[in-house]
């Protein structure tokens, strides 16, 4: 337990009062970030928010205006805990883009796709039960899953995303122990931290591998459409419908403040997930559901979506142009849409240790540690591009070739010595 941790605790007098379950919540090492980050002198390369502002206010304005004329206090009545139904139907249009064919029954619509990836956790995870993930992974994910007491398995994973002949290696070794494997989850477009997308070529060898040995993969597709260049390869679900679960979500096409995702599953899961979340919440929001319904319906969101691509493809540009100039040394991935760079660090270089250092220098990334359930990815880092100017890129990656280089130097004298 951390100082601040423990001092918390000292503070508090239910104590005694909490679940064993409650040990589990620490403060993540990106929340954590983000009342330093918000100073305006700090350059952010950490939190991963998209760009909202390259979102036009009128869409948002007309869709409320015409949404309270047609439905009036309808918007703001309780709804189904399925979610929408027009909405829904709308949700099979975008699927369809990723190849994705599905029925409006076999979707339930959630708070975000975090709170779909928390439902499912609570249905399919008990103490001890193991998730396989890449290796880095989500850090929200991670969070989700040391709250249900699973262990995380990472699979050695690439510039083509998660290597099949590793995946199965860890099943046969986690099986050969007697662990319970529950799911596969995997962020297979531009993954978040390291930016990879899953080859077109490894797709169908690991669901050929989950499917012989009886895995359920989550597919957490959050960035898909934000490609820069060329659409992605078909979603894993558009292959295979009883052995995946699909989450997709509003928050990087649209804006995360709607917080609405959606889960498409086999029927028996949809329905466990539904009286999951009529349990947790009764029903998702009726207003936020029914804004994006309009929207959908009456906006340019296929437009939109262009707009974002170009903006995020211009700022992973000035992101790699800078790594190239003040860093010329350093790995990094090359994404080809969303968010983020997975840098690596010169051997021995601490990128937690470093942190507030960077702050100190007014810039701030995320530790590669928060990617990983085993402490491992000291010497890595995410870079999030999708928030600042590209000029203020330049700037945030000039400051952190000055805190790098200098710990590299640091560490050669060390090591001279
Ligand atoms: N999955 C991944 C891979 C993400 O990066 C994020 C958000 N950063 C989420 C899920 C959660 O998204 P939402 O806002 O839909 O809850």
């Amino acid at each position: 337990m951390s100082n601040e941790q423990q001092q918390g605790n000292n503070l508090d007098s239910w104590l005694d009062a909490y679940a064993a379950r409650a040990e589990t919540l620490a403060v993540s090492e990106v929340r954590a970030l983000f009342s330093v980050v918000s100073r305006p002198e700090v350059v952010s390369l950490a939190g991963g928010m998209p760009y909202v502002a390259a979102l036009p206010q009128e869409l948002l304005a007309k869709a409320y205006h015409d949404l309270m004329a047609k439905k009036g206090n309808l918007a703001i009545q309780y709804g189904g805990g399925q979610g929408d139904l027009v909405l829904r139907d709308q949700i099979r249009e975008l699927m369809a883009l990723e190849g994705i064919q599905s029925s409006v029954e076999d979707l339930v619509i959630t708070t975000g796709s975090q709170h779909g990836l928390d439902l499912l956790s609570g249905l399919f995870l008990d103490k001890g039960d193991v998730v396989v993930a890449e290796g880095p992974s989500y850090v929200g994910a991670l969070g989700i899953f040391r709250h249900y007491e699973a262990d995380v398995e990472h699979v050695y994973t690439d510039h083509d995303g998660m290597s099949p002949e590793a995946l199965q290696e860890t099943i046969t070794r986690l099986k050969a122990q007697g662990r319970k494997i529950k799911f596969l989850y995997l962020v297979p477009n531009f993954a978040n931290p390291s930016g990879v997308t899953l080859s077109a070529e490894r797709r169908p060898r690991i669901l050929e591998i989950c499917k012989r040995e009886h895995i359920l993969i989550i597919e957490d597709n959050p960035y898909g459409l934000l490609y820069f260049d060329k659409p992605v390869p078909d979603a894993l679900r558009a292959v295979e419908e009883d052995g995946v679960v699909y989450l997709g979500s509003f928050s990087k096409i649209l804006a995360p403040g709607f917080r609405v995702g959606y889960v498409l599953a086999p029927p028996a899961i949809r329905d466990k997930m539904v009286l999951a979340q009529e349990s947790a919440l009764l029903c998702p929001s009726s207003f936020t559901q029914m804004m994006i319904s309009e929207y959908l319906a009456n906006a340019d969101w296929k437009g939109q979506i262009d707009t974002f691509r170009g903006v995020y493809k211009e700022r992973k540009d000035a992101a790699l142009a800078a790594m190239h100039e003040y860093l010329p040394g350093l790995h990094t991935t090359r994404p080809d849409g969303g968010f983020y760079l997975w840098v690596t660090l010169p051997d021995g270089v601490d990128s937690k240790a470093m942190l507030p250092l960077a702050v100190k220098e007014l810039v701030a990334y995320t530790p590669g540690t928060a990617f990983y359930g085993d402490g491992t990815g000291q010497n890595k880092l995410r870079v999030c591009y999708s928030y600042p100017t590209p000029e203020n890129i330049k700037v945030g990656i000039k400051r952190l070739a000055t805190v790098i280089n200098l710990q590299t130097e640091l560490l050669e004298t060390f090591k001279g010595r």
